[in-house]
């Protein structure tokens, strides 16, 4: 359709970043077109509405810059989720598992409400670890999962089959 058409034609392939082999998903031309931008964003609002969504999860980093204008439009806050040792407050931590090693992620341990809608929001949805480590910080802040949304889905990474547990039948949304 039309939003996809535009979304795709603002993404370039940067083939051999960030090591060779990997072809890169760059949003940057998307973010630097109002059109587009405005595009996607209308898009993740319309799926707050959708989705009964009360809370916002942004991704450090690019998820950062996606999901702020969403909560802004859709009249409901934002939580940054971050890379550890970021976040000033006391914190929950989850560790996940890297292609080489293990990556930890925390969020503000009192940043989300007992029973709280809330939607996760990326660019990239590659092998899902990120978003699975997300989805954990939420369920044990206490908080309900509403679902997953981001710009793109890698689909030969399979990360929407490593999310099927944690998703526990909440929606994954690919744009
Ligand atoms: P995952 O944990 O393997 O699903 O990786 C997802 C995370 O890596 C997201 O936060 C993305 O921002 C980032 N990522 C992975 N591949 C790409 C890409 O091709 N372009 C931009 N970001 C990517």
């Amino acid at each position: 359709e039309a939003l996809r058409e535009l979304l795709l034609g603002r993404i370039v392939d940067v083939p051999d970043y960030p090591k060779p082999g990997v072809v890169f998903k760059d949003i940057t031309p998307l973010l630097a077109d109002p059109e587009a931008f405005t595009a996607l964003t209308e898009a993740f609002a319309a799926l707050c509405e959708r989705h009964r969504v009360d809370k916002i999860v942004g991704l450090e980093a690019r998820g950062f810059i996606l999901a702020a204008p969403v909560a802004v439009r859709a009249g409901i806050g934002f939580v940054p989720v971050r890379k550890a040792g970021k976040l000033p407050g006391a914190t929950l931590r989850q560790a996940y598992d890297l292609e080489y090693g293990t990556a930890e992620i925390e969020i503000h341990a009192e940043a989300l409400g007992r029973g709280e809608r809330v939607l996760v929001i990326d660019d990239v949805l590659a092998t899902g670890g990120t978003a699975e480590a997300s989805l954990q910080l939420i369920r044990r802040a206490g908080a309900e999962v509403a679902g997953v949304a981001v710009l793109m889905e890698l689909g030969f990474l399979d990360g929407r089959a490593r999310l099927a547990d944690a998703l526990g039948g909440a929606p994954l949304d690919a744009l």
